[in-house]
């Protein structure tokens, strides 16, 4: 079967560890660097992606998970996990750290501190009909590289045509937070692109 391990130092684990066993997978939470080995992809929770880069480092993890991911491993990031999946951070602390893998630039907290969530429905590539995406103190992407596939925007509102979902290889982030409204496509999408390379 298909192992997938849920980063546990801090967030929304839990709810992300259900909509990985609802969508078949054997979902594992994952603390220290030799849970590493057996996974066949990885999710970063949503959180706070400051005090995740600092449990991560203190965890010893920090080097390992880069190892993992410039060996290919399928990560999905969603909201801090976009955060530490990001090369590049804007209006982060100023010795926030990250795991890096996507060739994008995030900034977070973008939609304005005082909107502390908001919810919309959005189009993403690749799934059949609109996703209705719950957005917490989210960022959004800023900026992508040339191998970086924008698979969703905001639709509408102030903040229209903001990237709030993309890919590129075997990483998948979004900035809002599918583990909370009981669509579990977002994760099929991932589990399918674990699948497709192990
Ligand atoms: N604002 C948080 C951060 O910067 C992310 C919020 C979330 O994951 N819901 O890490």
């Amino acid at each position: 079967s298909t192992t997938i391990g849920v980063l546990a130092v801090q967030g929304d684990v839990r709810e992300h560890l259900h909509a990985l066993q609802a969508c078949g997978a054997h979902a594992v939470p994952v603390r220290r660097p030799e849970e590493l080995a057996p996974l066949h992809g990885l999710v970063v929770p949503g959180g706070e992606s400051t005090t995740m880069d600092k449990l991560v480092r203190a965890f010893g993890l920090q080097e390992p998970l880069r190892e993992r991911i410039a060996d290919g491993l399928p990560v999905y990031g969603s909201c801090a996990g976009m955060i530490m999946l990001a090369d590049r951070v804007l209006d982060g602390r100023p010795d926030q750290q990250t795991l890096g893998g996507l060739d994008i630039t995030v900034r977070r907290n973008a939609f304005g501190r005082q909107v502390d969530s908001f919810e919309g429905e959005v189009h993403v590539e690749g799934l059949d009909a609109p996703y209705h995406a719950v957005f917490i103190r989210a960022p959004w992407v800023e900026e992508t590289g040339p191998g970086v596939r924008v698979l969703s925007r905001v639709e509408g509102g102030p903040a229209a045509g903001r990237i709030v979902a993309v890919t590129q290889g075997a990483l998948l982030a979004t900035s809002f937070h599918p583990e909370v409204t009981g669509d579990t496509r977002v994760h099929r999408l991932f589990v399918q692109i674990v699948r497709s390379r192990s």
